[in-house]
C-alpha cells in the first residue's frame, strides 16, 4: 500500500480516497462547519491518540457539534484504515467531524446528524536539509491577523486565514508564516507553534496567547523542563523574535523544524542552534519510546 494515495474510513466503509465522497449539502463543505485531528503514525501506530481525541472533543464542544462516536469506535476505524498499511511507510491520519448535511441557512439542523471521515495518507519524512540547515518563516503583513469568529484553540475547518497566510509567505521564499494574537504579538505558525531560544530560556507564546496548544508543543515543553531548560510561556513580540539566539516550529509532522530566518532576518548564527538540536534528539527520542510503550496522553509521561 506504500504507493496508494490513501484510503479514507467513510459511511462504516474503508474506501480508497479517490472514492470517498460527501454530499454538497454538507456543511463542512458550505460553512466549513466542522473539526478536525491531524495524527501521525510511528511504527505504524497513531501518536498520543488520547491527546488528539480529547482536542478534537474539545473543539466539537467548542462549536456545539456532538461527537456521536466513542474514542473506541475512533480508534477501531483508524484501525481499520492502518490495518496492512506496509511496515516501514508511516501515515497521517486526518479525522474529521462535520456537522452533516442540513437546512438551507445557518441556523443549526435539528436534529444534528454529524458526519465521521477520516482520511489516511502515506507521511513521507520531511527532506533531511530542512532539519539540518534550517527553514526560513515570514512574519504576517500587517492586515492578516487571524480569523475571527473561531477561537485559536479550537480546531475547526475554518482554516482560511492560515492557509492564506501560507500562501504569502511561500511566495516570499518561507516555508512557513507566523500569525498574530489579537494584541499584536506572534502567536504560532499556520500549523505549527513557535519557540524561541534567548539567554538559554526557552519561550513560546502561552495557551491565552491565541494558539492552538500544540501535543508537539506539550512534548517539548515536558522535554525541556525534564532536561532542567527553563520554559516560559507568555506573548513574544517581534522584537524578541529578531533577537533571539534560536527560534524553532514544533508539530505533529514537522515535529522540532529549526527555523534560521525570520523575513529578511538571519537567527543567531545563521544555523541550528545548540538547544534546538537537543530538542529535536530528545523528541525523537521520546517518540520511538512512547509509541513502542503505546502511550496515548502526555500526563502518563509529564506531570502537567
Ligand atoms: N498550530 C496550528 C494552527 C496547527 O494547525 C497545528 C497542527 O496542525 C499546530 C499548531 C501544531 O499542533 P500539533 O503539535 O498538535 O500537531
Amino acid at each position: 500500500m506504500s504507493s496508494s494515495p490513501g484510503t479514507a474510513w467513510i459511511d462504516g466503509r474503508v474506501v480508497p480516497l479517490s472514492e470517498a465522497r460527501v454530499p454538497v449539502t454538507d456543511r463542512g463543505f458550505q460553512f466549513a462547519d466542522s473539526v478536525f485531528e491531524t495524527i501521525r503514525t510511528y511504527g505504524q501506530r497513531p501518536f498520543l491518540v488520547g491527546e488528539h481525541l480529547d482536542r478534537l472533543r474539545r473543539s466539537a464542544q467548542a462549536l456545539m457539534l456532538p461527537v456521536p462516536w466513542s474514542d473506541g469506535d475512533l480508534q477501531d476505524a483508524t484501525g481499520q484504515l492502518l490495518a496492512g498499511w506496509s511496515r516501514g511507510q508511516e501515515a497521517a491520519l486526518r479525522i474529521v467531524i462535520t456537522r452533516g448535511d442540513g437546512g438551507h441557512g445557518l441556523a443549526l439542523p435539528e436534529p444534528q446528524c454529524p458526519r465521521l471521515v477520516i482520511l489516511c495518507r502515506p507521511l513521507p519524512p520531511l527532506a533531511r536539509e530542512l532539519y539540518t540547515q534550517g527553514v526560513k518563516v515570514v512574519l504576517p503583513s500587517a492586515a492578516r491577523f487571524k480569523e475571527h469568529g473561531v477561537p485559536a484553540h479550537v480546531k475547526s475547518g475554518s482554516y482560511l486565514a492560515n492557509v492564506l497566510a501560507l500562501a504569502e509567505a511561500r511566495r516570499a521564499g518561507g516555508f512557513e508564516a507566523l500569525l498574530r494574537a489579537a494584541d499584536g504579538s506572534l502567536s504560532e505558525a499556520s500549523t505549527s507553534n513557535l519557540f524561541l531560544v534567548s539567554n538559554g530560556r526557552l519561550f513560546t507564546p502561552g495557551l491565552e496567547d491565541d494558539i492552538l496548544p500544540g501535543i508537539t508543543r506539550a512534548v517539548v515543553i515536558g522535554l525541556a523542563s525534564a532536561a532542567g531548560i527553563p520554559v516560559e510561556e507568555g506573548p513574544v513580540s517581534d522584537e524578541h523574535l529578531l533577537a533571539a539566539d534560536e527560534v524553532f516550529m514544533t508539530s505533529s509532522v514537522k515535529e522540532v523544524l529549526p527555523v534560521v530566518e525570520v523575513g529578511e532576518q538571519v537567527i543567531g548564527s545563521g544555523v541550528p542552534g545548540a538547544m534546538t538540536r537537543q530538542l529535536m534528539d530528545l523528541f525523537r527520542g521520546k517518540t520511538s519510546e512512547l509509541s513502542a510503550r503505546g502511550v496515548r496522553r502526555l500526563d502518563e509521561v509529564f506531570r502537567r
